[in-house]
């Protein structure tokens, strides 16, 4: 079927998790929603690919505590419209040295946002965890109720599923080229690569890693959104442990700050490994990936070694995998309208700098909120204006 040359009321660029959660938002309130991909549809070559993200509420900024408690909701009312689970429930653990000001700051906001938590010392976090975490003695944990896994290309294809059911028309294979004012009837006109032209009342860009080369080119507007390329490595648990590593028992998904900033996920995807990732990665242009494996960091070992009570083997990762993470200066989001020429009728949502996917289903009633009515309801938007580059980039 050629959709080219056909009207909408409003254009999604980008099919990841932000374009497919946006894309059913705008189509359940009733729009004539287009989602282009410029891949195939669950592609592995962005940011919303794979077995496993992490949902918390244990942020440093107060704003995100909030934002993740609502999206958590929107998880499951999503689930229930599909029928089946993307989001899988566990503990969240944060631990570090006890005077790191990471820790602190997430228990002052786990205070503020009456989210019930636990301050533990060494002793009662093995107790808890069933031996499976050793801390050092002058480190703490807080442990917080709200956590888990998200299934990334199993929610992007949730997604993508209601936005079909609600009517959206989804085709991949779609580079968008350029992005041109129509100016005889006030609407926006979507270019791809492959000679096809869209017309949309609205659009709204979601395009992961490719945001700041297609936004230059489309409006001249550089943002700071630095790619990285970051590897995702997978652990051998040893023999006769796998089950206490497991989700759905007590093991929570975690975070380990200071050095290295260590977080993973119970054992789900893979029988028997651990997904345990070190927090950053390598600058990249996403359409020049290397695809080689990060070298492993010695103090990574080390941390597996001595955190999972050797429990776990730190001889290396049996299974790794690579994604992109879209880094903004401040970590913030964008989440903005494009402005210029375009005014509101376009939206921008991106730079998600590595914790995005847990706030998918809200991000995407944000963005369909921002391009259909000018505001977002329920989201204070200040922190991820566009405007906070200017002359400070
Ligand atoms: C290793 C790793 C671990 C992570 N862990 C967590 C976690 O635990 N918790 C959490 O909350 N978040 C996590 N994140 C972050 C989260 O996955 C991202 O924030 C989120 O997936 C970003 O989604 P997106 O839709 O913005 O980008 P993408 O998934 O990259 O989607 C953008 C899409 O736009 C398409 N596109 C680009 N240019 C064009 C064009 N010109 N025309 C048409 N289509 C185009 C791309 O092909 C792509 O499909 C992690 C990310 C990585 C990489």
């Amino acid at each position: 079927m050629d959709n080219s040359g056909d009207k909408f009321d409003v254009i999604v660029i980008g099919a990841g998790i932000m374009g497919s959660s946006t894309a059913y938002e705008l189509a359940k309130r009733g729009h004539k929603t287009l989602l282009l991909e410029q891949f195939d549809f669950l592609h592995h070559r962005g940011s919303s690919h794979g077995e496993s993200r992490t949902i918390r509420a244990t942020y440093t900024k107060n704003y995100y505590v909030g934002m993740v408690m609502e999206s958590s909701k929107l998880w499951q009312e999503v689930e229930s419209q599909i029928g089946y689970k993307v989001y899988f429930k566990a503990s969240q653990f944060d631990m570090g040295p006890s005077d790191d000001k990471h820790l602190h700051a997430i228990i002052t906001n786990c205070e503020s946002n009456s989210l019930p938590h636990q301050i533990l010392g060494r002793r009662e976090v093995s107790e808890k965890f069933s031996g499976t975490i050793d801390l050092p003695e002058n480190w703490i944990g807080v442990s917080t109720e709200l956590g888990g896994v998200i299934k990334p290309t199993k929610a992007v294809s949730m997604f993508q599923t209601l936005a079909l059911q609600e009517g959206a028309i989804l085709r991949d294979y779609m580079e968008v080229s350029d992005i041109k004012r129509d100016e005889a009837t006030d609407g926006i006109l979507v270019y791809t690569s492959n000679g096809k032209k869209f017309w949309g009342k609205k659009c709204v860009v979601t395009v992961g890693a490719w945001m700041k080369k297609l936004v230059k080119s489309v409006s001249g507007l550089v943002l700071p959104i630095q790619p990285l390329d970051v590897t995702v490595c997978y652990w051998k648990i040893k023999e006769g442990h796998e089950a206490d590593f497991a989700i759905g028992g007590d093991f929570p998904t975690f975070s380990s700050h200071g050095e290295p900033h260590v977080y993973g996920t119970p054992s789900l995807e893979f029988p028997g490994l651990i997904k345990i990732v070190v927090h950053g990665g390598y600058p990249c242009d996403p359409d020049k990936r290397s695809w080689t494996q990060e070298v492993i960091l010695s103090s990574q070992k080390q941390w597996i070694r001595e955190r999972f009570s050797g429990l776990v083997d730190s001889d290396g990762p049996v299974v790794t995998q690579s994604c992109m993470y879209s880094m903004t200066p401040d970590e913030d989001y964008v989440i903005d309208f494009l402005g210029g020429e375009f005014g509101k009728d376009v939206v921008i949502g991106g730079g998600f700098s590595g914790h995005g996917f847990k706030m998918a289903p809200l991000v995407g009633r944000v963005l369909a909120d921002l391009v259909l009515t000018g505001e977002a309801r329920g989201v204070e938007l200040k922190h991820f204006g566009v405007g906070r580059f200017e002359g400070n980039p």
